[in-house]
């Protein structure tokens, strides 16, 4: 099994890396913090207080880190030109498509091959070992990043080339924000029209409004699944990612010269809601559509 360095192991990396060393890999694990060490030494993880060190000797490296910045100095400062050539590199953070094509091209001139993997599914899903990962880079990457990939996921899909797997999943969060939105305030319409909500949602999840923002995460508490609503929004995707999730898209958008009406409406509402209450799940954003 090879040796990989993991760097980044907050709420989603702990997690992933735990789910590495169950699945038999040694990981050299890096954070800047203290705790997140503390975690990954108790889930099995060498603890390198140096990330230059933890790369070195190792067949892979995985990373999980808040930003396009961040990932960018990194690569740039720890692992290209200090992990061997011929180890895989794997972002698993959210990060623009830009700067996740830039960092994969500085690697390969260096000689390493790499993919943007970021994820969908949240801390539970990391923990449980059942992302879902969307991959960017070459075929001969991908053959080479999806057995690594497949120990902390349910599912490893290849999306295309440098940035695609980015591309995918801010495509895909774009649409999940402005369907939770428009989710939410259809419930209210329904309530003040005098519906009972539970008729509606048995009417509109059989009818051509379903959507997996109603009958997978129903924003309204004792409607549908279990959900976070059920628990006062607390845990699940927090507004404040989903804010970044579509500040990313419509950054994107701008870049592609895309007209996205309801992303940028989207972006606005959650601009707005993740201000006040940014570590509610994202699907809180229903009370403030009254
Ligand atoms: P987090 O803040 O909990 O973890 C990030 C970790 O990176 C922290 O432990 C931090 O100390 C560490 N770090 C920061 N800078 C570093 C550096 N220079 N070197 C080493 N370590 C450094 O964040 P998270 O919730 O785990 O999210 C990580 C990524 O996953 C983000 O890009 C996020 O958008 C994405 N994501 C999160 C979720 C979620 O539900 N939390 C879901 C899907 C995707």
């Amino acid at each position: 099994m090879p040796r990989i360095a993991f760097i980044g192991l907050g709420n989603m990396g702990g997690g992933m890396a735990a789910n590495l060393v169950k699945a038999g890999h040694a990981v050299n694990a890096f954070d800047l913090s203290a705790d997140a060490l503390d975690r990954a030494k108790a889930n099995g993880c060498a603890v390198f207080a140096d990330a230059k060190e933890a790369v070195g000797g190792v067949e892979a490296v995985v990373t999980m880190l808040p930003n396009g910045k961040i990932v960018d100095a990194v690569y740039a400062g720890d692992v290209i030109g200090h992990a061997p050539t011929d180890a895989i590199l794997l972002d698993c953070s959210t990060i623009d498509v830009e700067t996740a094509r830039g960092v994969a091209s500085q690697a390969e001139q260096a000689g390493y091959a790499m993919v943007d993997a970021p994820v969908s599914g949240g801390i539970a899903a990391a923990d449980a070992g059942t992302l879902t990962f969307m991959v960017g880079g070459s075929e001969a990457a991908f053959a080479r990043a999806e057995p690594i990939l497949s120990a902390m996921g349910k599912a490893v899909i290849h999306a295309g080339g440098s940035g695609a797997g980015q591309a995918a999943k801010i495509c895909n969060n774009m649409l999940l924000g402005a369907s939770m939105i428009a989710t939410g305030e259809t419930f209210k319409l329904a309530e003040k029209l005098g519906l009972d909500l539970q008729t509606f949602y048995d009417i509109s999840s059989k009818a051509s409004g379903q959507n997996w923002s109603m009958t997978s995460y129903c924003p309204v508490p004792g409607v549908g699944p279990q959900s976070p609503a059920d628990n006062d929004y607390a845990g699940g995707f927090a507004s404040a990612l989903m804010l970044k999730d579509l500040r990313l898209a419509m950054e994107a958008a701008s870049g592609a010269d895309a007209d996205t009406p309801m992303g940028a409406r989207a972006a606005e509402l959650y601009e707005a809601f993740a201000a006040k209450h940014g570590e509610l799940d994202f699907s809180a954003i229903i009370k403030s559509l009254e």
